[in-house]
């Protein structure tokens, strides 16, 4: 061994920054090990929504809300394939995570709100953009607490003692040079090396059809600790369910426009809405998919444009350049630079109108979600196309984070958080929960990795 620690972290994404802080506030000597030459991963550049149940930001609002509200949301929403006891803890430690970072130094802006695919009013947004708000505050914390994040160094497998029967000592590293190290884990490894969206191979191994689509996610999104994990007999599960999200067309990156849900409406290239946008994101993305050409417009006038967060309207200004933003003084112009039938379009804004006004959509939107209209120009679009966003399957894990072996017992010493893991989000993640998951799972994989 070159090194020892009480406990391992394999990934600095938001599982990773949290299990280490976690870990080492919890008296264990921690390391967090990161291939890439760069701390966050896929938190790094998430849109930064954090489902939680708020009951002090919610009753200003009138919004009623629950953890077990959370909970039946989640397994529905995910076709009741998640594990219910792990969705449980999940909800039940989500407020309680919440707290926490704001302990870290993770600074949240006012209220709540219902995130893209959210399907309740329980996000909460840091500050600053994307994910940086949380992996700034957790890195300054991991300095405080000596926990070192070790960058070029890539995990490739775990070293289990015993014939599969004992504990996980530790992990084998690859350096950038090309050197093998091995660390030992005195207490526990977290794997939270993040998920395979990044990976057309792992991908289509998985569901063919994902093979040829553009991406939101960082390139180090590999999957790579799930072969590791089975070879030391981890079970895996949901492989298969795969998250598609709109981004924009050219690059399949995020480019705002989703959210807030109330104030967007989506048309495809003949101009016409064809899906309730506060769907579930499944059923937006098979819809997207099904229409003409693939690539849709999100369309939002002057008020809407000004309700996307921070880091959206960041995301949306910078896509004017590669041709996936657009802004027009009227819908004529709009349709115009879209390329779409502007009498459709106007039609299209027209009934959805129609529908703000009635509180009845004709495509399904829920009457709460009917709020906005329409009218106020500039007008703005955004291009957008499906790209893979999250794998929610991987290694199972139970409700205390422990990696489960393929005869359904914890693998002593692993633990797994965050999008590595699956069995929380079923078939179908909703939107403000994975950031939710990595922080509240991720926190309890270093708690309970130093106390074991
Ligand atoms: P999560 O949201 O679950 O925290 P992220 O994608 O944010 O996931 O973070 C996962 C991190 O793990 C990324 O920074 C990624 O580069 C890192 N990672 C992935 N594979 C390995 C590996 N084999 N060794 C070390 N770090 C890894």
């Amino acid at each position: 061994w070159s090194k020892t620690y009480d406990v391992v972290v394999v990934g600095s994404g938001g599982a990773g920054l949290s299990a280490g802080v976690a870990a080492a506030q919890n008296g264990a000597s921690t390391v967090i090990l990161e291939k890439m030459d760069i701390v966050g991963g896929n938190t790094r550049i998430t849109g930064g929504a954090f489902n939680a149940v708020d009951p002090v930001e919610q009753e200003k609002k009138g919004i009623k809300d629950s953890v077990e509200l959370h909970a039946e949301q989640t397994l529905k929403a995910g076709d009741y394939r998640g594990n219910p006891e792990l969705v449980r803890e999940f909800t039940k430690r989500a407020p309680e995570a919440l707290q926490w970072l704001k302990d870290c130094g993770v600074v949240f802006l006012p209220g709540v709100y219902q995130v893209y695919g959210g399907l309740h009013p329980r996000a909460h947004s840091s500050t600053k953009p994307f994910g940086l708000g949380y992996i700034e505050a957790l890195e300054n914390k991991c300095k405080e607490l000596n926990v070192p994040i070790l960058l070029n160094m890539k995990v490739v497998r775990l070293v289990r003692e015993g014939n599969l029967s004992g504990r996980v000592i530790g992990v084998e590293v690859q350096t950038k040079r090309g050197r093998t190290q091995y660390i030992r884990a005195l207490k526990g490894v977290v794997l939270a090396s993040g998920g395979f969206s990044a990976n057309p191979q792992a991908r289509a191994l998985h569901d063919p059809r994902l093979f040829d689509l553009p991406t939101t996610n960082h390139k180090g999104a590999t999957g790579d600790l799930i072969a590791p994990a089975q070879d030391i007999s981890a079970e895996v599960v949901g492989m298969d369910y795969i998250q598609l999200l709109p981004g924009g067309a050219t690059t399949g990156r995020f480019i705002g426009m989703v959210s807030p849900v109330e104030s967007v409406i989506f048309v495809n290239k003949n101009g016409d809405r064809f899906v309730a946008e506060d769907k579930r994101r499944d059923v937006i993305a098979d819809a997207i998919l099904g229409s003409p050409t693939k690539v849709v417009f999100g369309i939002r006038d002057a008020d809407g444009y000004t309700a996307m967060n921070k880091g959206a309207t960041k995301a949306f200004n910078g896509a004017f350049e590669i041709g996936d933003a657009f802004k027009a003084d009227t819908l004529d112009e709009l349709a115009a630079k879209l390329q779409i039938p502007a009498e459709n379009l106007k039609k299209a804004v027209e009934t959805y109108n129609k529908a703000v006004d009635e509180k009845k959509d004709p495509l399904g939107r829920d009457p709460k979600m009917l709020i906005h209209k329409i009218e106020k120009g500039p007008f703005y679009a955004g291009r957008l196309t499906m790209a893979v966003h999250h794998t929610m399957g991987g290694v199972a894990i139970n409700s205390h984070a422990q990696v489960m072996d393929r005869r359904g017992q914890p693998i002593p010493g692993l633990y797994a958080a965050g999008e590595v893991s699956g069995g929380v989000h079923g078939t179908n993640r909703v939107g403000g929960n994975a950031v939710a998951e990595i922080f509240t799972i991720g926190k309890m994989a270093g708690e309970n990795a130093a106390k074991n």
